[in-house]
């Protein structure tokens, strides 16, 4: 995966809450390509190693046990800066610090249940996306 390409999840409260349809929308709009994707279920297992990397923070448990409360949908998107401009398109972490006509301002429930997951580095992007997607399911 090149500079070009970010990784995320439209996570279980948008998916709940009939948001898929909407998120989609903006990110096309945005301006990405979709690469690869898929609706699927997490278990805790794979949560809790799709988030290793916060294992250390007390918000921990309770993001796993979140990340696999339901279904997901997953991708991985082509764009020029796809990283920064996802970040930029779906706001602060914090929806009530999110940029009006940010996708976590529109959609998201809480600081937990933020709506969307988006990598925060081109290599996140790819350990993500290659966590979810085979090389031949990358076909964008
Ligand atoms: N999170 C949380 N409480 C916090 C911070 C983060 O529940 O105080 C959750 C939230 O779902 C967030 C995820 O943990 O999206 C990962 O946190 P990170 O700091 O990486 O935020 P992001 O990169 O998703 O904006
Ligand atoms: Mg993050």
């Amino acid at each position: 995966m090149n500079g070009n390409r970010t990784f995320t999840m439209i996570k279980p409260d948008a998916v709940g809450n009939g948001h898929i349809g909407n998120i989609l929308k903006d990110i096309q709009d945005a301006g990405f390509k979709i690469i690869a994707m898929k609706f699927t279920r997490l278990s805790e297992g794979q949560a809790g190693k799709f988030y290793e990397v916060h294992k250390e923070r007390p918000f921990y448990g309770e993001l796993v046990s979140y990340m696999s409360s339901g279904p997901i949908v997953a991708a991985i998107l082509e764009k020029d800066e796809a990283v920064a401009s996802f970040r930029t398109l779906i706001g602060a972490t914090d929806p009530t610090k999110a940029e009006p006509g940010t996708i976590r301002a529109k959609y998201a429930e809480s600081i937990a249940a933020n709506a969307v997951h988006g990598s925060d580095s081109d290599e996140n992007a790819a350990i993500e996306g290659n966590f979810f997607f085979s090389a031949l399911e990358q076909v964008g």
